[in-house]
């Protein structure tokens, strides 16, 4: 495999790099102890977990058929994760959706690998984020994190004004990084939104998937782990 040639390796950020999982349920067992959930009757944390990742789940769904805005997602997953257990709060849902927001992007979990791959890499090639997030946010989970300074440019959908998998937000990307698509390569953990967005693009692409989810595209590269990425750019 000849990897030479690249000299911009573009990172999605959330599941990629930022441990978006395990950040997002620290803060939801964070909550539910301090709200004192037990006290309105649910049980456990688990319990609470279960039914807030399954609405969760199904209210991104509706976001993206368009049935959902994201301020709907954000209030409907606790609306109707409290619902199961026979809770009708909306000061409660308003203060777990809010404090959730907040404080979620300051957590530090990354992903295993993440900062000693960087830290590798960094010295030659230009490292760059894509991500659909917004700056404020996702610069926050950067700096927290001591992620910021491995990166050239950071190109959030809300600066680019368009989302992964649309060309644009690539286009954009590659204009303020001053990089050619045949030196680029985009590495992520979604496939519609990262590999079949990238590869739409014009560029080379790298999948990050941890789960080994079965797929059918053709794709530039496959890794199961951050650390698979140093064989293959160095
Ligand atoms: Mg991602």
């Amino acid at each position: 495999m000849t990897s030479k040639e690249y000299r911009h390796l573009f990172f999605d950020l959330d599941h990629t790099l930022w441990d978006f999982e395990r950040n997002s349920r620290e803060t939801l067992r964070d909550l539910f102890t301090e709200l004192k959930l037990e006290s309105f009757g649910i049980a456990s944390f688990g319990l609470f977990m279960e039914r807030y990742e399954y609405h969760n789940k199904y209210c991104w769904m509706q976001y993206r058929n368009g049935k959902m805005d994201k301020e709907e997602v954000r209030v409907n997953r606790f609306i109707y994760a409290l619902a199961d257990f026979q809770i009708e709060r909306k000061d409660l849902v308003y203060t777990l959706s809010d404090l959730y927001v907040q404080r979620s992007p300051d957590k530090l979990n990354l992903i295993e690998g993440a900062a000693e791959v960087l830290e590798t890499l960094s010295p030659a090639y230009r490292l760059h984020i894509i991500t659909n997030g917004f700056e404020e946010v996702q610069y926050r989970k950067l700096k927290n994190t001591g992620l910021l300074g491995y990166f050239d440019k950071i190109i959030t959908s809300e600066r680019a004004g368009a989302l992964k998998p649309s060309p644009a937000i690539f286009e954009f990307a590659l204009k303020r990084a001053s990089a050619g698509r045949s030196e680029s390569v985009y590495i992520g953990d979604n496939l519609e939104a990262d590999m079949l967005g990238a590869r739409n693009a014009g560029l080379d692409q790298v999948y990050f998937n941890p789960e080994a989810r079965p797929h059918e595209e053709k794709l530039t590269f496959e890794i199961r782990s951050l650390s698979e990425l140093l064989p293959i750019f160095t």
